[in-house]
């Protein structure tokens, strides 16, 4: 068993050792939650779950710890609900349940712990203060502001250097910024913004900046709520973590400056050993944006007919989404939804109801592809060919492998039955198109026009209705029934 992971902060794939192995920890980014999530945050969650499975599966499922955090103090947050006229706790409430809702038909298991930022002010109040404390940051105008200068290797996670980075910096540099590169850790809160006691003697009502959060989080449930249990190794390596994930764009500033944070206030070398970043995602080719008409939401996908003139079951978003190298940028596509689709069909037609195996014997080579920096388009392939020999015949344990392995990607996570329930569900035919296409063929096949009732009958088929063809023994009329195929 040997599992390798590309590192940003290393720039090359290497072989994933944790600081302890009975206590794998990881920390993942997740929503803002003032609106509907859209497809492109729904690819690290995705990613991420993926990565969770398979170190549960390798390390057990008792000895990994997946900390992925909701925002809900943001000023797009304050922003939306004085729109909609209703209080901050009200959007973000059910904002945060509809990301549940959607990322559950994506088969996205529960994180271990899914912290709230405004459940760890006072964790960001004390780093602010260690961090004032050890000359790492300074008050200015009611600011906290973190001290870029005063961290010798600020960048080196997004691979640039401050005066890089001061060149480009914008002009309109607030005046009581030392540097123009340092950012904001804590700020004073406006009329009508909600605000705490602010720390560092600062007088007045404020809130924390937007990296603050994910570095008092991650310390919380990945240290100080974990260290009792820890090996002697991990204990000797206080305030650091295995993993850290997220989309690219994170890696710049909130990445850097969560590091900038997290190391100087607890004087560590690292924050986490590994920082995961999942590439881009492009719809039909173009960058989505609300401007070109082509965002689209987790719910849109599965709920309306908006993307490709009908709704989707939420697997084969997930199936389209794995068939990316999650480094590389994906362009989401209809096309590759039809192909996901028309994937899972067979493989449900293979499985009907078997139930996976567990453990089973033995690594399959889903797995070992997966192990290397989780090559999900290989490990399709691999299910591939297990599908391929299945097909030639298989018994009940052969069928019980397949669905493991499936599992693994989060796949093949239902039965037969209950697959065609949620795709009878979804399906872009109701049965009265389907009755109005059979009797389209019908008026073909009296018109002797056979390439057209063909035509129809293969249409249907793709779709995965079967047609049954009858003669009625009594008035010796012909007719047509359907069924959705098995
Ligand atoms: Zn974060």
């Amino acid at each position: 068993m040997s599992l390798t992971l590309y590192n940003t902060l290393t720039r090359r794939k290497e072989p994933f050792t944790p600081i302890d192995p009975k206590n794998v920890r990881m920390y993942v980014c997740g929503p803002t939650v003032y609106d509907y999530a859209h497809i492109g945050n729904a690819r690290p969650v995705i990613v991420f779950d993926v990565l969770f499975r398979l170190l549960r599966h390798v390390y057990g499922a008792d000895h990994v710890t997946y900390v992925r955090n909701i925002t809900d103090v943001d000023d797009k947050i304050n922003a939306r609900a004085a729109e909609e006229g209703i209080s901050i706790r009200e959007l973000t409430e059910r904002t945060a349940s509809q990301f549940h809702e959607d990322i559950a038909a994506l088969s996205i298991l529960p994180p271990t712990v899914e912290p709230r930022a405004t459940e760890h002010i006072d964790e960001m109040k004390a780093l602010c203060e260690a961090l004032v404390a050890k000359g790492h940051a300074y008050v200015a105008e009611g600011h906290v502001l973190f001290d870029v200068a005063s961290m010798p290797d600020y960048g080196r996670l997004s691979n640039r250097s401050l005066d890089e980075m001061e060149a480009g910096a914008r002009v309109e540099v607030a005046p009581y910024k030392k540097g123009p590169m340092d950012f904001v850790l804590w700020k004073p809160s406006k009329e009508g913004e909600p605000g705490w006691p602010s720390p560092c003697g600062i007088e007045g009502a404020g809130r924390p900046g937007w990296h603050i959060e994910c570095s008092a989080m991650s310390d919380r449930w990945l240290w100080e709520e974990v260290k009792d249990k820890l090996s002697n190794e991990a204990k000797a390596r206080p305030h650091q973590f295995d993993i850290h994930g997220g989309g690219i764009d994170l890696t710049f500033p909130h990445h850097e400056n969560e590091v900038a944070q997290s190391r100087c206030a607890h004087g560590t070398p690292v924050m986490a050993n590994v920082w995961m970043h999942n590439g881009f995602l492009q719809v039909e080719g173009e960058k989505m944006s609300k401007s070109l008409g082509n965002f689209i939401t987790i719910h849109e996908l599965l709920k309306t007919d908006k993307f490709g003139g009908r709704r989707w079951p939420g697997e084969v978003l997930r199936l389209a989404m794995l068939m990316t190298h999650y480094r590389q940028p994906i362009d989401f596509t209809a096309t590759a939804l039809e192909a996901a689709e028309k994937v899972l069909r067979n493989w449900y037609r293979l499985i009907g109801d078997a139930t996976a195996c567990g453990a089973g014997d033995g690594q399959s080579d889903v797995q070992t592809k997966l192990q290397d920096d989780l090559n999900t388009p290989q490990a399709i392939t691999a299910l591939h060919a297990m599908a391929d020999a299945l097909s030639n015949g298989g018994d009940a344990s052969a069928l019980a492998r397949f669905k493991s392995a499936a599992n693994l990607l989060g796949l093949l996570t239902m039965t037969q039955s209950e697959w065609l329930a949620a795709w009878n569900a979804d399906a872009k035919l109701d049965g009265g198109e389907i009755e109005a296409r059979i009797t389209a063929r019908l008026e073909a096949r009296k018109a002797k026009n056979w390439a057209e009732s063909d035509r129809i009958r293969d249409e249907l088929a793709e779709m995965g209705i079967q047609l049954k063809d009858a003669k009625d023994p009594t008035t010796g009329e012909f007719t047509t029934t359907w069924e959705v195929m098995r």
